[in-house]
């Protein structure tokens, strides 16, 4: 299925340490409303059967998204919307926002929760808005950001003493993040495939990748181009048809290392997002993989 994460506007309430936003991009860009509606139509008939909206707060344009999750519901596109829960101060606040985008059809919420976001918005925000989506039967999760280091253990144990819906999501270390210290991570020898969610951009640029990926600027790996020079159906096309996305989907970016000469040793102490910014920001790596893509094809251990 052809999914796609928009992005409505980069405006954000707060500043977390640890966002992907650069610090160079703008970060009060929005989409015209009604080119979204646009886009959103030309999205279902190009086969886009799911829409998440992220990027800067979504909640900040409430009535304006709540109108786009409306058309999504009418022509048949789930929606998910990714929020910090800034508006969940009170149960009531909570409740009345909640419940006007579960009748306006909203599929999922998925709250974002990590240390660095708890020291602008206070954690009891995120339990409202996880009790109103209970309440209200909206399917909801808690994406818990962390470096899983000792520091985050507390934020953990909060969700499960309150007994949320959680997954951890590794911390990217792009953007905001990039100064951060990076770790040895040391995990097994993992596969490292990622799905490669598309991102949209205001500005209707689109990435083949929604997190680090548009920030890949040694090479722009991951631009596809811009929707006022190109059809949904292209960029996509673009997507589907890449022989070095389909391997990042398909054999997964520890093989793709492997191949170009990195040691084991060294490959375990990458996450994923950090390995495929080592391959594929490297022009020298990049104009290598494009030249001897056959010969990864083929190339087994
Ligand atoms: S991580 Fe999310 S909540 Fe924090 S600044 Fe970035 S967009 Fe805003
Ligand atoms: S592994 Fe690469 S393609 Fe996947 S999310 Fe990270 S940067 Fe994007």
């Amino acid at each position: 299925m052809r999914k796609l994460v928009f992005g409505y506007s980069t405006r954000c309430n707060i500043k977390c340490e640890h966002c992907v936003a650069s610090e160079d991009i703008p970060d009060c860009r929005k989409m015209d409303h009604n080119k979204a509606k646009e886009l959103i139509v030309e999205m279902a008939q190009a086969g886009v059967g799911g829409i998440s909206f992220s990027a800067g707060e979504p909640f900040l344009y409430f009535n304006e998204i709540t109108d786009l999750v409306k058309l999504c519901k009418q022509i048949g596109i789930y929606t998910r919307i990714v929020t910090n829960s800034y508006w969940a101060n009170t149960a009531e606040s909570s409740e009345s926002l909640v419940s006007e985008l579960k009748e306006n059809g909203l599929c999922q919420l998925r709250l974002s929760y990590s240390r660095w976001h708890q020291k602008n918005i206070n954690r009891n925000n995120v339990l409202n808005a996880a009790h109103s989506c209970q309440k209200n039967g909206l399917n909801y999760f808690i994406s818990f950001v962390t470096d899983f280091s000792l520091e985050d253990d507390p934020y953990e144990q909060f969700l499960r003493d309150q007994g949320l819906k959680f997954f951890p999501e590794p911390v990217i270390y792009a953007g905001r993040a990039a100064s951060f210290k990076r770790r040895n991570i040391l995990t097994d020898y993992q596969a490292n495939y990622c799905d490669m969610n598309p991102y949209l951009t205001p500005d209707l640029d689109m990435y083949a990748c929604c997190d680090a990926g548009s920030h890949f600027s040694g090479t722009n790996f991951f631009y596809l181009g811009n929707l006022t020079d190109n059809t949904m159906e292209q960029l996509f096309t673009k997507i589907e048809t890449d022989r070095l996305y389909s391997f990042i989907r398909t054999m997964g970016i520890t093989n793709i290392a492997s191949f170009t000469g990195m040691k084991a040793s060294e490959i375990i102490t990458y996450s994923k997002c950090e390995l495929c910014r080592k391959l594929f920001n490297s022009p020298e790596t990049l104009t290598r993989l494009r030249a001897e893509v056959s010969q990864l094809a083929a190339w087994s251990r």
